[in-house]
């Protein structure tokens, strides 16, 4: 008899998810000497060491068991606090806040408890890759809104409305964006958020960013009036405090949706990573200068790597929030993928293809600014030499 599997082994939804675009070109370069990586975006520090003392302390204190499924209760006040201050919502942090790995599973677990199958879900193109992926594997159907870049890639409350349809359950979005920095304005906020009143839609608003703005101010949704009822807000450590590794972040949001989230959570996942919480607590508690000093070595490489590109005559928009350049790389007339590989071959400096996030994103490239100021400048020289060799 057959032993072999014979049948197809896997879900659909899964096979509908495409791989993402972002790792392809990194093997490559793992493998080449000499490359400047503008690729991953992650914060070229490493973590404050008093937060990870707290993490040591926690360790030898014997803090190596499960903590409450929603996360420390010290946590959960301490984010309370902070969301308080900088947005002015207030949050119960024994019913509305919940710890989650990353802002990775917050978004997971927003779609999961919100979509009902083929509901669909409205997201800004160019986006965050997980947004999309996440959706479909919540059952959902991701319906892009353009953006353009004489928009400075901020979606426009218009066209929001112009994608939602009776099948609409939520509206999905990054503020600041991944990938083109963009940050959305009051205005426009408003205009979402009066959609999302009048057809009677959640909005899952991921805030990971927020610290990360230049001279604009971020506002978040939960802050409009009536918006915190329909909200679910996510933020996490990862980008501004360099807490990649430490995998924490966290929801807050009506206690009948988090309730929600949290039964997922607790069967998933069981609770965040308990020295990671601890660590998480201290970066509440006195990492504020910390993430001034980084904000203020990103706006200075934002600074030289926007002018740069723009002198060597890859068009670049203003970005206002996140650690991303996102320029046009319609002068030389090549395909996003072609650019890159051919960059990297010959150049020696790793980007991201800007369709890895959406249609909306071929003939952009995405080049993160997590990278030390001088290799940027470097970068920015090859990349010129590269351009100078290509255009159209
Ligand atoms: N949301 C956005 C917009 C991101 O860019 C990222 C990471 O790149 C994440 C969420 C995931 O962050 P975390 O490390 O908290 O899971």
């Amino acid at each position: 008899m057959e032993t072999g599997i014979r049948r197809d082994p896997l879900a659909s939804r899964v096979r509908r998810v495409k791989p993402s675009g972002i790792r392809r070109f990194f093997d490559i370069a793992a493998t080449m000497e000499d490359v400047i990586s503008l690729g991953v975006g992650e914060p070229d520090f490493t973590t404050p060491d008093h937060i990870c003392q707290a993490a040591i302390r926690s360790i030898e204190a014997g803090n190596t068991h499960y903590t409450s499924n929603s996360g420390t209760i010290e946590l959960r006040r301490a984010i309370a606090g902070e969301l308080k201050k900088h947005t002015g919502v207030s949050y119960d942090p024994a019913h509305e806040i919940l710890v989650t790995v990353g802002v990775s599973e917050a978004v997971d677990l927003a779609l999961r408890a919100v979509v009902e199958i083929d509901d669909e879900v409205v997201t800004p193109d160019p986006g965050y890759v997980a947004y999309e992926a996440g959706i479909i594997l919540a059952g959902g159907v991701p319906v892009p809104v353009p953006t353009s870049a004489a928009d400075g890639f901020e979606p426009r409350a218009a066209a929001v409305a112009a994608a939602v349809t009776p099948r609409t359950k939520a509206i999905l979005f990054g503020s600041p964006n991944n990938p083109t920095g963009s940050v959305i304005s009051r205005a426009e906020l408003e205009g979402i958020a009066a959609i999302a009143q009048e057809r009677d839609l959640i909005v899952i608003s991921d805030e990971i960013y927020s610290r990360l703005v230049y001279g604009v101010e971020h506002v978040s949704i939960a802050s409009l009036p009536g918006m915190s009822e329909r909200t679910i807000m996510l933020n996490g450590f990862s980008k501004a405090y360099a807490m990649t590794g430490w995998r924490v972040g966290y929801a807050a949001a009506p206690r009948v949706i988090l309730e929600a989230m949290m039964k997922i959570h607790q069967y998933a996942i069981m609770c965040a990573p308990t020295d990671a919480q601890a660590a998480a607590l201290q970066a509440l508690g006195e990492g504020e200068p910390d993430v001034e000093r980084m904000l203020a070595e990103y706006a200075r490489r934002r600074r030289t790597i926007v002018d740069g590109f723009n002198s060597i005559g890859l068009v670049c928009h203003e970005p206002r929030g996140a650690f991303y350049a996102f320029p046009s790389i319609a002068i030389t007339g090549m395909t996003a993928d072609d650019f890159t590989e051919k960059l990297l071959n010959e150049e020696r400096v790793a980007v991201v293809p800007g369709d890895a996030f959406g249609a909306q994103g071929a003939g952009y490239i995405r080049c993160t600014y997590c990278a030390a100021h001088d290799k940027i400048e470097q970068a920015i020289e090859r990349i010129g030499h590269f351009v100078a060799r290509h255009r159209a």
